[in-house]
């Protein structure tokens, strides 16, 4: 068997959204669990909806998801260019092949004729499509005579390349996912295979590019799924071996019906790209998942499991252990429905893996986070305390920001649970107390609160809630001999003084 090699071919029309994430993925799962390569084509023929930055961002996103191309632009390789403008000599060649069969012609219709003819169609409450009956009656080199076409060539009358749809053939396809069916040849239009720029339209670039890059699987969206008729006569046409096919099925919204789309992210609060992208025109900033704070290994696991079972209902699987367990055959033919729960539960479990000192690093250099130039050793600390209930790193300074600044605000439902006319005599006594420890430690802290208490002749809960909220400035956060530890003697004398000035 010839090597395996597989390619993602994204256009760069926009940010890559989850479904073009999930599909490089799986494209690249297939062809590392073969052995086999992987590469990435900028398929950027079409100039009108070219986006500026959109292939840097590919890139970025892919390196950031760690799904590392073996060829690419950047990478270069054995089949560059990976850019489908910088081919046009290779679509050229091809082309004059190509034009010599009986499936090529040239359409001169312009795009007013067209329209007018639309029309009609839809004034009798039919749709036009250029197909093997409407050929015949439009201008083209089957309806007009060779010397008509010739006059229109040497005047340079603009034309574009179509492929003439056999009649009433039955084609049998074939994929890797939904297993075999057929369609009539009828039943599809003659597509444009090279635009009147003389520049290859998708279809005909696509299967050149694969052919010449030796791809042995093509593994894409399903909106591909209508054209594999057309891409398998091409193949045929041309005389080529083709790549076997794979179509992913939907990522569909929350809710289970319909695509995913920007607009569910924005409603339901959630992105739908990897990265963040500013639309070069608009300014707009859509989120990404790794601003948003997600672990780039939680968030391919999650992608991942859009559409694909894992052997054991295993759910939480390195990229390495992905590709070491992925198989085609046990992708979903359904759509996968996204969950936020979800995305969120596999970053809450991928935070669990990282040590003390990873998360730290992770929240230092988290934006708008201010850690006061609090030490390390604190910070630790902290982070110890408060990561068990946290999704996000960022979710640490959340639960934890009252250890970096002293709260200014009491929160008045705590206020009225735990405060009552004799609390700020009681906290007096404490923080005089609390001046006088020896060790600071929680064990002893711990002991010194319940001996407080207990010499009071008061519940434990009559000292710890309005010690808890002088220090939190609310009734949450870890055990108060935790706080105070590592708030220390100072600040937190300093807190609870504070408290019983301003709480009235
Ligand atoms: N350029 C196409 C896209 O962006 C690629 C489709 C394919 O993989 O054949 O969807």
């Amino acid at each position: 068997m010839s090597k395996v090699r597989v390619r993602f071919a994204p256009s760069p029309t926009g940010p890559l959204h989850l479904g073009g994430v999930r599909t490089a993925l799986y494209d690249y799962l297939f062809a590392k669990n073969q052995g086999g390569d992987f590469v990435l084509r900028i398929e950027d023929t079409d100039t009108a909806r070219y986006v500026e930055g959109a292939e840097d961002y590919i890139m970025e996103a892919l390196e950031w998801c760690g799904i590392i191309p073996d060829e690419s632009p950047k990478h270069g390789g054995k089949y560059a260019p990976y850019r489908q403008s910088e081919r046009r000599d290779i679509y050229d060649r091809h082309l004059a092949e190509f034009l010599k069969t009986d499936f090529a012609y040239l359409a001169f219709d312009t795009a007013e004729e067209l329209d007018e003819i639309r029309k009609e169609f839809d004034q009798n409450g039919e749709v036009f499509a250029y197909n093997y009956i409407t050929r015949n009656r439009l201008k083209n080199s089957l309806t007009l005579s060779d010397e008509e076409v010739q006059q229109l060539l040497d005047d340079k009358v603009p034309y574009v390349v179509r492929f003439k749809m056999p009649v009433d053939r039955t084609l049998n396809l074939e994929d890797i996912i939904r297993g075999k069916f057929s369609v009539n040849t009828n039943t599809l239009d003659d597509k444009v295979l090279v635009k009147n720029d003389g520049m290859p339209t998708y279809h005909f670039a696509n299967i050149v590019d694969d052919h010449e890059m030796e791809i042995s699987h093509v593994i894409r969206g399903e909106e591909w799924l209508p054209s594999l008729g057309l891409h398998y006569l091409l193949y045929e046409v041309m005389g080529w071996e083709k790549p076997e096919f794979a179509h992913l099925s939907l990522i569909l919204k929350p809710e289970g019906k319909g695509k995913l789309s920007k607009r569910d992210g924005d409603k339901f609060g959630f992105p739908v790209f990897p990265l963040n992208f500013k639309d070069p025109e608009t300014g707009n900033i859509s989120k990404g998942y790794r601003e948003e704070g997600y672990l780039p290994e939680a968030f391919i696991n999650m992608v991942a499991l859009l559409g694909w079972s894992p052997a054991n209902d295993r759910e939480i699987l390195s990229l390495d252990e992905m590709v070491h367990e992925f198989d085609l055959h046990k992708v979903h033919k359904a759509g996968a429905r996204f969950s936020k729960e979800k995305a969120e539960w596999f970053n809450h479990e991928y935070l669990k893996f990282k040590t003390d000192e990873e998360i730290l690093s992770l929240l230092k250099t988290t934006d708008a986070i201010n850690l006061n130039g609090a030490a390390d050793d604190q910070l630790l600390k902290i982070v110890s305390l408060v990561r068990e209930r946290a999704t996000f790193v960022k979710d640490i300074y959340r639960d934890g920001h009252f250890f970096f600044e002293t709260p200014n605000f009491y929160d008045e439902k705590a206020v009225k649970k735990a405060w009552n006319e004799d609390t700020p005599s009681v906290l007096n006594d404490f923080a005089g107390i609390l001046t006088e420890a020896e060790t600071f430690d929680s064990e002893n802290l711990k002991k010194i609160i319940h001996d407080f208490a207990e010499a009071k002749g008061l519940g434990m809960g009559k000292v710890m809630m309005p010690l808890r909220l002088s220090l939190v400035g609310e009734l949450k956060g870890p055990d108060v001999p935790d706080i105070l530890q590592i708030l220390g003697k100072e600040e937190s004398t300093a807190r609870i003084r504070n408290a019983v000035n301003n709480i009235q």
